[in-house]
């Protein structure tokens, strides 16, 4: 779980995913109300890997398995909404904005 790098305080699970789904960098501790951000891996994990897991895992269910695109869309997506219902527990953060690379 998250835990705060200012109160060291751990985040509860639907107060990190309160967070996530506002889709900014910068989020607000519950505990404490200071400025947090996601770690540079975190980010990564979290926001580097929806968008292109359509462009990769459709055209590759397609391939590999031979499933219509609307069944690999519907796939990907119920793949990405247990990935995204998953990152709470993994959600790291960090004081300042870290690049991303
Ligand atoms: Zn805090």
């Amino acid at each position: 779980m998250a835990i705060c790098q200012h109160c060291e305080n751990t985040w509860s699970y639907k107060g990190s995913l309160k967070q996530i789904l506002k889709f900014r960098r910068k989020m607000t501790c519950e505990h404490c109300k200071h400025h947090q951000y996601y770690s540079q891996n975190s980010y990564w994990a979290m926001q580097m890997i929806m968008v292109p897991a359509y462009f990769i895992l459709i055209p590759l269910l397609n391939i590999v398995l031979d499933v219509q695109f609307l069944l690999g869309l519907l796939i990907v997506t119920l793949l990405l909404v247990i990935y995204f219902l998953l990152t709470p527990k993994f959600l790291s953060l960090s004081n300042k904005e870290e690049p991303l690379w």
